[in-house]
């Protein structure tokens, strides 16, 4: 993350400010319960920091699940079974609902064709997901490719998803 611009005039740092963005390459477990070793986190951390430029690279764990959002990439979500857009107001009570048993069950029934599903296999405009555990590159200045995500994946022992978070 970029630290205060000190070395900004108070009369350019305002406007300069205000088109800052901060982005965040986020992977993680596609299994919302899965927390790695800290030895394996430590590696893919190790690796991500050997291929990326960013300006930080950390890795963290929770004992409770949390919704790992896309920021300002948010454009909508879409229902994995039939591909309707759902409307926010109803994605936003079932995120409530999961939120108020901090997101131990994912489980929903869709409004638009009753399938069962899960609130982490909505798809997501830009990817979003639920974890326990990130890898997280600060303003990275390149992209990882699929070999990239692939050793990730390897390293943490379990398949990975790829948020990209504006801010
Ligand atoms: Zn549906």
């Amino acid at each position: 993350m970029r630290g205060f611009t000190s070395f900004c005039s108070p009369l350019h740092f305002a406007p300069y400010n205000q088109f800052m963005t901060d982005n965040f390459l986020i992977l993680i477990p596609t299994d919302p319960q899965y927390i790695p070793s800290p030895d394996r986190a430590q590696a893919a951390n190790d690796y991500l920091l050997s291929v990326l430029t960013a300006d930080d690279i950390v890795w963290m764990s929770s004992d409770t699940v949390t919704f790992v959002d896309q920021g300002m990439n948010f454009e909508r979500v879409i229902c994995p079974i039939c591909g309707t857009e759902l409307a926010i107001p109803d994605w936003q009570q079932m995120m409530d609902a999961a939120y108020a048993a901090h997101f131990s069950d994912l489980a929903i029934t869709m409004p638009c064709c009753g399938a069962n599903s899960s609130l982490n296999d909505l798809h997501y405009e830009w990817p979003a997901g639920f974890a326990s555990f990130s890898l997280e590159a600060f303003n990275p200045v390149a992209d990882l490719n699929d070999q990239q995500l692939q050793t990730v994946a390897e390293i943490l022992g379990c398949p990975v998803r790829k948020i990209w978070r504006t801010l």
